[in-house]
């Protein structure tokens, strides 16, 4: 055998062992199911294939004498044919990477493929002759050149694709395969000065591999947290093809009901295998891949309206779950299914469908199957609309400060008061409560800054109105748990009062029941300054979180406020046990040593019974209604 034989064969065999072992990886891993990622399939096939086409033309070519010429001709015919396909398919990747949100019509695919129909064509009945000599063989003539005159128009084509939508291709892949095709040019070049070299396959691996470390890795689409599942950068990917082929689809989401429950009693690792426990429960009915894109749910994207019928039947939504300690726990989930173009157009739309009933309201309500309709995303958008009044409030001066006078049962006057939060903005989305765009703004990191516009207006009022000289002790101002642990808190507070000459004394700042419990140690350490720089607390809302009296009396409130849904449910009917619990609530508070403010309270009736229990401070609508800075100067110089 010649020389040449043993030096032509060695780069393809390298080549295809390459390719193999990448396959290998390749196709063991969960891929994207996106155009892009299909065609990068077919390209990787295609060289695999073109390789061993290689291979047989080199056995043909040095078997010449003994093999029948058809025989060496179709080899050929296979291996030239395949290269041409193989950059075809290259060229199609790229474009389809380069225009995601277009489909080409049927005249525009048939235009693109016309170079390689001529190459096929000469490939089917082109001439090709065979060199023959010591230093190696190949084969040329017309057949051979199709490779070069169609892998140049379309190597043209990916050159120009990734000039023109450069600004489509993320992570600057559009270099990666720029560079990869230069490299290609190099290769190219050689072959033809070198017709012995035969280095086409080394081409295609080298671009398999550049494509492969870049970006068409499936690990760079799988989660790490659940296996199986892919993030939320594949879920992104996935969804704007969706979107963009203008077909049904439903977005399928099973999400955790309790949470929070979770991640106190069981912590947080464990939430990754509860979810997989729930895409393993779901899987027999909706196959597809699932996506891991909000902490508390998996999301499943599929075209089959089937999907509605086989979750009616399927939505139990409980789960056993055994964690690591051996702890066997009950859990809830909920599925929502939300169809598009239907009900959202757009993917941010869908992306607030999912935050919407991954967040905690919604999930707070529902178990079962949870269909999202114009309704909800009504919903959905008014809360975004919110959001945006919000923002805008929190940068141009939007809001005011409405204060609701509190009785002192024993000073027999109007000794404080509660200061709350109002939108001045009353007429774009009519009168929003502070019960509704508070948890907005916690949710939207806006509360900070709220909460130190408020205070700022607060400590503004109380010395300009010089209100000590009406008989206030001290306002009540509401501390949202997210600035209750954040480690400023103190010197900004501090600092607000410094400016305005008010004593912190003049302060009691109402933290809700919810958030003073389960919080650690910060909230308590920002107690524990402002406490010693002179200023009160309030216990809000107590009843209605869970209730810890030990780190109720341990962090030193100084009053406790109880909540309307204790008060009231006393004057519904004949409600002797709601009675009960309020009176001995009373006590118990009385007992720690601790002062009682009721709130909610409407009508005579009420204040009697309250005042009878010896509670101290009683604030509602059976006094007054919260109300503007001016009014409430006048509610105070007609009351002392
Ligand atoms: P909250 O702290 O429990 O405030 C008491 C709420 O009960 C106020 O609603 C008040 O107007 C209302 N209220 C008072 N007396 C009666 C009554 O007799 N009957 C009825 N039906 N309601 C009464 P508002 O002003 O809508 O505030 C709602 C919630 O928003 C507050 O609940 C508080 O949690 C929050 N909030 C208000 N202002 C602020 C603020 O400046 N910062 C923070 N973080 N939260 C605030
Ligand atoms: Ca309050
Ligand atoms: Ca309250």
């Amino acid at each position: 055998m010649d020389r040449g034989f043993y030096m032509q064969y060695r780069t393809p065999i390298v080549s295809l062992a390459v390719v193999i072992t990448l396959m290998f990886f390749y196709f063991t891993r969960k891929r994207l199911r996106l155009r892009s990622t299909k065609l990068f399939t077919l390209f990787f096939v295609s060289s695999f294939l073109n390789i061993i086409a290689e291979l047989s033309t080199l056995y043909t070519i040095y078997h010449i004498d003994t093999t029948a010429v058809w025989i060496n001709r179709l080899c050929h015919q296979f291996f030239i044919g395949s290269l041409d396909i193989t950059i075809y398919f290259l060229f199609l990747y790229v474009d389809a990477r380069a225009h995601r949100q277009r489909r080409d019509t049927v005249l525009v695919q048939l235009v693109k493929s016309v170079p390689l129909f001529a190459a096929l064509i000469m490939v089917v009945f082109g001439k090709l002759n065979y060199y023959i000599a010591a230093d190696g063989r190949y084969s040329y003539g017309l057949m051979a050149m199709t490779v070069y005159v169609s892998a140049a128009v379309y190597i043209l084509g990916i050159i120009t694709l990734l000039i023109r939508y450069r600004a489509q291709f993320k992570n600057k892949a559009w270099l990666t395969i720029l560079t990869g095709i230069f490299l290609w040019g190099c290769f190219a070049l050689y072959q033809l000065l070198n017709p012995t070299a035969l280095i086409s396959s080394m081409a295609l691996m080298l671009m398999i591999v550049f494509l492969l470390l870049s970006f068409e890795n499936p690990r760079e689409f799988t989660d790490f947290g659940i296996p199986g599942v892919m993030n939320s950068y594949a879920f992104e990917l996935m969804l704007s093809e969706y979107i963009e082929s203008k077909r049904e689809f439903f977005l399928v989401t099973f999400t955790l009901s309790n949470e929070k429950l979770i991640k106190t009693s069981l912590g947080y690792k464990d939430i990754a295998k509860i979810l997989s426990s729930v895409f393993k429960q779901q899987q027999h009915i909706t196959g597809k891949e699932a996506f891991h894109v909000k902490e508390n749910s998996i999301s499943i994207l599929c075209r089959s309206s089937g999907i509605y019928t086989a979750l009616l039947n399927n939505s139990t939504g409980t789960l056993c779950y055994v964690n690591g300690n051996g702890i066997s726990v009950s859990l809830d989930y909920f599925t929502s299914i939300l169809a598009v173009p239907l009900f959202v157009q757009t993917a941010n739309e869908v992306m607030s469908v999912l935050d919407y009933v991954s967040s905690e309201g919604v999930y707070r309500q529902k178990n079962g199957l949870l269909i999202i309709t114009d309704e909800i995303v009504g919903q959905m958008k008014r809360n975004s609309d919110i959001e945006m009044l919000v923002q805008h409030a929190v940068e141009h001066d939007g809001f005011e400060v409405y204060y609701q006078p509190i009785y002192s049962t024993d000073k027999d006057r109007f000794s404080s008061a509660e200061a709350l939060v109002r939108l001045k903005d009353k007429t774009t989305l009519g009168y929003i409560s502070p019960e509704v765009f508070i948890p907005i703004a916690e949710k939207q990191g806006m509360i900070k800054k709220l909460g130190m516009i408020v205070f700022d207006k607060v400590c503004a009022f109380a010395a300009g109105a010089h209100l000590r000289d009406y008989g206030i002790d001290y306002i009540e101002v509401n501390i949202s748990g997210i600035q209750g642990i954040d480690e400023s808190l103190p010197e900004l507070l501090k600092s607000c009062m410094d400016k305005y000459a008010v004593p912190p004394r003049f302060f009691n700042l109402e933290i809700t029941e919810t958030s003073s419990v389960n919080v650690g140690e910060m909230l308590l350490k920002n107690m524990n300054k402002l406490r010693t720089m002179g200023c009160g607390f309030s216990m809000d809302d107590f009843g209605t979180g869970y209730s810890n009296l030990a780190k109720m009396v341990q962090t030193h409130f100084d009053l406790i406020k109880i909540d309307k849904s204790l008060l009231w449910p006393c004057f519904e009917g004949d409600n002797k046990d709601a009675v009960v619990l309020l009176e001995s609530c009373i006590e118990l508070i009385q007992r720690l040593g601790l002062g009682v403010v009721a709130e909610g309270v409407e009508t005579e009736e009420q204040m009697k019974m309250l005042k009878k229990n010896g509670v101290t401070y009683l604030q509602g609508y059976y006094f007054a209604r919260p109300m503007p800075e001016d009014a409430y100067v006048s509610f105070l110089a007609e009351h002392t």
